[in-house]
């Protein structure tokens, strides 16, 4: 064979190359269809997770590759997929609008709008799966996410960038905590832009529901449109309506919006609520698509689905723009178990998490987080220092409370420290009780943890003390707000701040104890 063979052979070899995917690679018929699910024959040069799109415009995006066919989850609502007919694959990844446009707007798992408000105003699209950013792109959290909900922000402070799991039984608040803690937001990012401060960063929430009733993800909706949260906020349902294809890509979706707020630069909030159902889901796709099952009838891939997708959040480098997504992912537990295999592996992949404890819902210790399992193992770094300052002792406290609380019960004379402790205990308990719909400002919450610690409250009956909380709160923003935001500007107590503070707590002590005497007064107590 002479050189000039041998450049030709070269030649035509790059050529071949160069061709486009031989088209019948990428056209398939409809062998079976059923529950969601799709068997495609004849999609030979289809790669993982790309886009089919079917002959009456339903979308789908492939999950299995096998010798013969391709396991297609059919992601469009109300489709009429027939046997027989054909399947086109166009070689693009499923992938999500993104942008600014999308706040206000609630839309499905790859979304279409579901709110009747038209099309949306999409800056670009992002793929619903990425790899997670590296170690290099990464800080530690810094900066933090304030709930506005007492008991999280003194004992299990939130930074952003940080995953903390919400996990506990049916109906035991934890939806409100995600919800109250997205208004929250609402409420800051309006409080912080209207101040004109430069450094001020807002936080822009992303609620993605799973395999929850319309009806409840509409009054949902409404309840953050009332608060003015929708100005902030995205919600992303994959709704018990929709097939479970829906319930499982919508938590994905919803990831790449909030990773485009992450990517340019600003903060981000997403609550996956619930992972357990999402679990459910991939659940009965896996067993409708015959792989084969592990622990509880669960694939073996659950761990890593899940993983995947919360190693996803992130607080970026300030070389990469500094921007941050915090996840919230809620689980349900039964019976309160959290050794089952769902929530160990969430609890094994997540910063620490808020668990919520039925008996103490059940008590009307409302939010009902059990202090002593509950953990936040990166926060503290991004807590304000105020709070460590005088929130520091609580959590043993607590523990000491409830530990000595079982003694009690007995009836056996107490000592006089053993009575002091159960006294101190049960003022923090009422003071952590926060009804829904009302988060406080981080000074506020200062300033209540200081009294209650302070012993402030020391006269004031157990039994009385949450009203009397309450009757503090409403003086404080009625009366004190340059203190508060003497507070909130610092960051720190000092003895002159502190001064100023015992001031104003015996101002209060005196309005007080006049409003008790005249219950007709200004005082709510309840
Ligand atoms: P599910 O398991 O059904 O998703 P959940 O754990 O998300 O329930 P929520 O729906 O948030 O619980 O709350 C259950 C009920 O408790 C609701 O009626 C809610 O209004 C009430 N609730 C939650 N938090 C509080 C609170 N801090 N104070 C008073 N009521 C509350
Ligand atoms: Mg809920």
């Amino acid at each position: 064979m002479g050189k000039g063979d041998e450049l030709l052979r070269q030649i035509r070899a790059e050529i071949d190359g160069l061709k486009p995917r031989a088209i019948e690679g990428n056209v398939g018929r409809v062998l079976a269809i059923g529950d969601g699910v799709a068997r495609i024959g004849g999609l030979s040069q289809i790669s993982l997770n790309e886009v089919v799109v079917f002959q009456d415009g339903s979308r789908g995006m492939a999950l299995n590759l096998e010798d013969d066919s391709v396991g297609v989850v059919v992601l469009s609502e109300g489709s009429q997929i027939a046997v027989g007919e054909e399947v086109r694959a166009g070689g693009s990844l499923l992938s999500m609008p993104v942008g600014m446009g999308l706040l206000g707007r609630a839309v499905n798992a790859i979304g279409q709008p579901i709110d009747g408000r038209g099309e949306i105003n999409a800056t670009t699209s992002y793929p619903i799966d990425k790899v997670a950013r590296g170690i290099v792109h990464r800080q530690s959290v810094s900066k933090p996410l304030q709930t506005g909900i007492m008991a999280i922000d003194s004992m299990i402070p939130i930074g952003r960038g940080q995953r903390e799991l919400i996990i506990g039984d049916r109906s035991t608040g934890k939806t409100a905590i995600a919800i109250d803690t997205i208004i929250n937001q609402a409420r800051l990012n309006k409080l912080g832009i209207a101040s004109g401060d430069k450094n001020f960063r807002p936080v822009y929430s992303i609620y993605v529901s799973i395999g929850q009733k319309r009806s409840d993800l509409a009054r949902l909706l409404q309840l953050l449109e009332s608060k003015g949260a929708m100005d902030y906020a995205v919600v992303v349902a994959g709704g018990a309506s929709e097939n479970a294809a829906g319930q499982y890509v919508a938590p994905y979706s919803a990831t790449a919006i909030g990773e485009w707020f992450m990517d340019n630069g600003m903060d981000a909030l997403i609550v996956y609520d619930d992972l357990s159902k999402h679990a459910v889901a991939y659940r009965q796709i896996s067993l409708i698509l015959k792989r084969p099952a592990g622990r509880q009838a669960y694939p073996g891939d659950i761990f890593y689905l899940h993983s995947r997708l919360l190693e996803r959040a992130a607080k970026l480098h300030n070389d990469f723009g500094g921007g941050s997504l915090t996840a919230l992912p809620i689980v349900e537990t039964q019976a309160g178990d959290v050794a089952a295999y769902i929530p160990t592996n969430i609890i094994s992949i997540t910063d620490g998490q808020i668990y919520l404890d039925s008996e103490l819902f059940n008590r009307g210790v409302r939010p009902a987080i059990a202090t002593g399992i509950s953990v936040s193992r990166v926060g503290s770094a991004a807590q304000i220092k105020a709070f460590r300052q005088v929130a520091g002792k609580i959590k043993l406290t607590l523990g000491q409370y409830y530990e000595m609380q079982s003694f009690a019960q007995f009836g056996s004379e107490l000592d006089q420290r053993t009575r002091q402790l159960l006294d101190d205990g049960a003022r923090i308990v009422e003071l952590f009780k926060q009804d829904q719909l009302a988060p406080r400002s981080a000074a506020l919450q200062i300033f209540l943890l200081w009294s209650v610690m302070g012993g402030h409250f020391g006269e004031i009956d157990v039994s009385e003390t949450h009203g009397a909380v309450r009757h503090m709160e409403e003086w404080l923003l009625s009366m004190q707000q340059p203190l508060l935001e003497e507070i909130a500007a610092k960051g720190e107590l000092n003895d002159k701040l502190e001064k100023k503070m015992l001031a104003a707590a015996e101002q209060w002590k005196k309005i007080h104890s006049h409003d008790r005497a005249q219950p007709s007064g200004t005082a709510k107590t309840c």
